[in-house]
């Protein structure tokens, strides 16, 4: 049975919990943000170890309150919010440069003002005849643990004691697919590292410039700034000082 209206006030537990936070001024790093990257103000980083939210608390809400009721830290489950995403979590499953399954379950969870932005640009996309198809949105800061561990590489895995913005709630690995489901051409696969997958890689076909600007273009007009050296990643500028999460999303169960 699939869990459903779950939405985590974490934003709120987190700004009133001061249990094992490592507070130290840092520079924003995203997962595979190498050289390059814009740079992004320094901030206290608060790397939540030992919050562990029972997602499952909060699963008993009959209603998922509408997204204009909740504070803009809070988490929300994308789904639950529009089914005119697609999603093809990537990390819950081991087709990803990790060769690793992270996750337990697929889910994409966002901040409110995540959802809210991204709400908006895939209803421009939609009048273009594409949707956002989701690879990756918030990151519990133990996989990122867990991912450094299988890469231990700045090149191209966040820090995890620093935490990427996926950490925060704020970042988001995507395409565009058409509204029947084929995925655009982007010249390459999401977590493909080399120039092909770098902004200003021009040597690419026209379909495939074109695809990317698309993207680009209307992402950057709904708050959120792209790095230089993945196509697929977005930062949501007003979410990059948020504090770092570690809340595991609950999985549905088999019966
Ligand atoms: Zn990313």
């Amino acid at each position: 049975m699939v869990i459903k209206n779950r939405v985590l006030l974490l934003g709120v537990i987190i700004s009133i919990s001061l249990l094992g936070c490592k507070d130290a001024p840092q520079k924003q790093e995203t997962i595979n943000s190498g050289e390059g990257a814009p740079e992004v103000a320094t901030q206290e980083a608060s790397v939540q170890d030992s919050t562990r939210v029972d997602a499952t608390a909060n699963s008993a809400q009959e209603e998922t309150p509408p997204l204009e009721s909740l504070p803009d830290t809070a988490f929300v489950r994308l789904a639950d919010y529009s089914d005119g995403f697609a999603f093809d979590m990537r990390y819950a499953t081991d087709n990803n440069f990790l060769e690793e399954t992270v996750y337990p379950c697929g889910e994409c969870y966002t901040r409110v003002k995540t959802a809210k932005a991204l709400l908006q640009a895939n209803a421009v996309f939609k009048e273009k005849g594409y949707r956002i198809r989701f690879y990756d949105c918030y990151r519990p800061n133990s996989v990122q643990y867990k991912m450094w561990e299988l890469v231990p590489n700045p090149q191209y895995v966040a820090n995890p004691v620093k935490g990427s913005i996926h950490n925060r709630g704020g970042a988001v690995d995507i395409t565009l697919e058409t509204l029947e489901g084929k995925p655009l051409d982007m010249g390459t696969d999401f977590d493909f590292f080399g120039p092909r997958a770098h902004h200003d890689h021009m040597d690419l076909p026209a379909e495939v410039l074109e695809n990317r600007r698309v993207l680009k273009e209307t992402m950057e007009a709904h708050g959120f700034w792209s790095i230089r050296t993945e196509w697929w990643h977005y930062n949501l500028g007003a979410a990059s000082r948020d504090a770092v999460a570690n809340f595991v999303w609950p999985c549905p169960t088999a019966n």
